[in-house]
């Protein structure tokens, strides 16, 4: 009992400390060279940033424990038993896990759209127009458990390491205070030549609510036809203007 604690703190040390530091970093970067020319609407943020915080924070203690859960459960010999961990197998299990999650997370969250969920746990995520990147983990706690439930049922469906999902877990939280920073990333090739998103995509969902539903790729919302119309025509405009 007394490891699982501490295996929770752990994991909530590094999730916090992985939002904390990016959300810092993009403070700087934001006001500064390319970032900052791309910022993608004015801002006005209704709410002030200590409530996302504390709000992120909470929702990162259950990811650690929805990890810790998926960690003990394959351990006890639940799911699949994880690959040995080899270079080639880590970036299989990740690739595979990028593409699983992501489909998880766009189907959850279109259901979160709907009817009583909106209303009672996903309005809580879009009382921001105008994100910033504290509003990140801002959600309703089952929100949370909802759509990041799959760190807990990952080892049900792939072969995963442990230490591999928890990477993933880290690149997804990086990844997404980036997509609610309002600024645009530096250079082309991402949105452009490769599949996954961009800060533009997510800014669109929280300023229109029913498009752009995807976390990693762009593939879902092409598919479904839930992809804003003006993505990429926006998406360009805006490294147009700011090259
Ligand atoms: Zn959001
Ligand atoms: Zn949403």
């Amino acid at each position: 009992m007394k490891s699982a604690a501490l295996e929770w703190l752990a994991l909530f040390g590094l999730l916090a400390g992985t939002y904390l530091a990016t959300g810092l970093a993009l403070r700087v970067l934001t006001q500064t060279g390319t970032m900052a020319r791309r910022r993608l609407r004015e801002r006005s943020h209704p709410t002030p940033p200590w409530r996302d915080i504390r709000r992120s924070l909470a929702n990162l203690g259950l990811m650690a424990g929805l990890l810790l859960t998926g960690r003990y459960l394959q351990a006890a010999g639940f799911g699949f038993a994880p690959m040995a961990l080899s270079p080639l197998s880590a970036v299989l299990t990740f690739a595979a896990s990028l593409v699983l999650f992501d489909t998880w997370f766009y189907w959850s969250h279109r259901l979160l759209h709907t009817g009583w969920l909106f209303k009672h746990l996903h309005a809580e995520h879009h009382r921001t127009t105008h994100p910033t990147a504290w509003s990140t983990n801002n959600d309703a706690a089952l929100d949370t458990l909802i759509a990041h439930l799959y760190w807990a049922i990952a080892i049900f469906l792939i072969p995963i390491h442990p230490g591999v999902l928890l990477f993933h877990k880290v690149y997804d939280q990086v990844t997404g205070t980036i997509g609610h920073c309002g600024h645009e990333m530096p250079g082309r090739v991402n949105g452009r030549w490769l599949p996954f998103l961009t800060v533009t995509h997510h800014d669109q969902h929280h300023e229109r609510f029913r498009c752009n539903y995807a976390t990693h790729f762009i593939f879902w919302d092409t598919l479904c036809g839930t992809l804003a119309p003006d993505y990429r025509a926006r998406l360009d405009g805006i490294m147009e203007a700011a090259p």
